[in-house]
């Protein structure tokens, strides 16, 4: 490896920004890694080969694009930012397997483009830094519109990163918690100080490794329902599960059907919601469309 000519060393890095007299627009959550150790830790999460394909969102200089220009047999980056085009132009001339493509992944129609960019490969796995204001949103898209993905790996906030590997019963479970295991398995990788960006952020950071599942873990008869019942159950952490479901999923005059129907799949209706496994989570949910409770 060229480790000498790194894009993501502070020196080279400050040489980039002012040849293109380049300024960071903080809207666009624009903190740049400028640590080539973490970079290699972060791509090593990837288990990327030359026959896999890696997707980066919000490629910045170049400096994680370039690491996995290395590892990976073809990258396709996207970036938002017009003014980083000539610059990703010119930091990532040596790599012939990365292209750039300028978009908002939020807009994208990543299907398509990862059928058109990743064609050949054996695998896709997403390694990105992500822009954190839109963390929630990139990951749920990535999930839900069940991409061929292998692996996601991505720098987000901590406290996010928590929320997602989150266990039931903890105060960090919550239906992100459920919404990401549900497609992944979760694994907080590594925790990252704010010294390795430039500008700093001003939250502390998390690498996350979602290895995406083939099929989710539980069976749910109706995946729409399985959330709505999931969002009610954590509408409010102080009122226990009944409560909750009351408010929010059951209509009054079902509240003894609903008693009854959690006496026989055997939840406690006074437990909070936010003790309840996946698993019970889609009992409740495959119950209560069994019995006529919801749907319709
Ligand atoms: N990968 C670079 C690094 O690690 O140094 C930059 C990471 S920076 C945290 C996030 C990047 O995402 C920025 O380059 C930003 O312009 C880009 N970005 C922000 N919103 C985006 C969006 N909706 N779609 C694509 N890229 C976006």
């Amino acid at each position: 490896q060229m480790t000498g000519k790194d894009i993501a060393t502070p020196t080279r890095t400050k040489e980039v920004l002012e040849k293109y007299g380049f300024s960071f627009k903080k809207s666009l959550g624009q903190n740049f890694l400028i640590d080539t150790n973490i970079l290699h830790n972060i791509v090593a999460e990837a288990d990327l080969t030359k026959e896999k394909g890696a997707v980066e969102i919000g490629p910045g200089i170049g400096a994680l694009t370039e690491q996995l220009g290395r590892a990976a047999g073809k990258v396709m980056a996207i970036e938002i930012d017009q003014r980083l085009l000539p610059i990703l132009a010119d930091t990532l001339s040596p790599y012939e397997n990365i292209e750039v493509v300028h978009g908002d992944v939020l807009e994208l129609d990543l299907k398509a483009l990862l059928a058109e960019k990743m064609a050949g490969v054996e695998k896709i796995s997403v390694v990105a830094n992500l822009p954190y204001y839109v963390t929630t949103p990139i990951l749920m898209k990535l999930l839900e519109e069940r991409l061929p993905l292998e692996n996601i790996v991505v720098m987000i906030q901590k406290e996010v990163a928590e929320r997602i590997a989150a266990k039931p019963g903890t105060k960090d479970y919550g239906s992100l918690s459920v919404a990401a295991q549900f497609y992944a398995e979760t694994e907080v990788a590594m925790i990252v100080p704010a010294s390795v960006f430039i500008p700093r952020p001003n939250v502390d950071s998390a690498v996350i490794r979602l290895k995406v599942r083939d099929r989710p873990p539980v069976e749910v008869d109706d995946q729409d329902m399985f959330f709505r019942v999931v969002r009610s159950s954590f509408a409010q952490r102080r009122k226990t599960l009944l409560n909750n479901l009351m408010n929010g999923l059951f209509r009054k005059e079902q509240k003894d059907e609903v008693i009854q129907m959690l006496a026989d799949i055997q939840i406690d209706p006074t437990r909070r919601g936010e003790t309840l496994s996946i698993e019970e989570f889609a009992r409740l949910a495959n119950e209560s469309l069994r019995r006529g409770l919801i749907g319709q």
